[in-house]
């Protein structure tokens, strides 16, 4: 496969995995996934998850494992995260490397084609997914809470006023 391929994500979502349609996925054959942390799941300086990414998780495992692979160093950020969530995880995973990704795919028992690799860098996650031939999907950073607070403050604010 020509490298440019290998960069070209299965999928573009405009928005933060919450917004991405659990749904499409199953449609897609998923059985099994394995997700991003830092910006893909919470923003590299939080560890605290928001509801909103709990509750989606929730929705993904009723199509399969889902194991949390991140190239981040710092095994106990990586396991507070997991354990939010509930779900194995492996950190330091060098991703574009393949071997982490593959150690969870031997773990879920299942073939590539029926997992997808979800995460917001084209270099690690997609390079990651696509070499191996999962189903690549890249977002959007997740929104750090803050600017989510402010935002809705915003919104609330101009609700005020009209
Ligand atoms: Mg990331």
């Amino acid at each position: 496969m020509p490298w440019r391929d290998l960069l070209r994500p299965r999928l573009v979502h405009s928005g933060p995995i919450t917004d991405l349609d659990v749904a499409m996925l199953q449609a897609q054959g998923i059985r099994g996934t394995v997700l991003d942390v830092d910006d893909t799941l919470v923003p590299t300086h939080q560890q605290v998850l928001t509801s909103a990414v709990i509750h989606w998780v929730e929705q993904l495992k009723s199509l399969g494992p889902v194991w949390l692979v991140s190239n981040n160093l710092h095994t106990r950020r990586i396991q507070t995260i997991a354990h939010q969530l509930d779900c194995p995880y492996i950190a330091g995973a060098a991703k574009p490397s393949r071997r982490k990704l593959r150690q969870a795919l031997q773990a879920m028992g299942l073939p590539a084609a029926q997992t997808a690799m979800i995460g917001d860098r084209r270099l690690t996650d997609i390079l990651a997914g696509n070499r191996l031939g999962m189903y690549t999907v890249l977002v959007q950073p997740i929104a750090p809470p803050h600017w989510l607070t402010l935002r809705n403050l915003e919104d609330w604010l101009i609700n005020q006023l009209l």
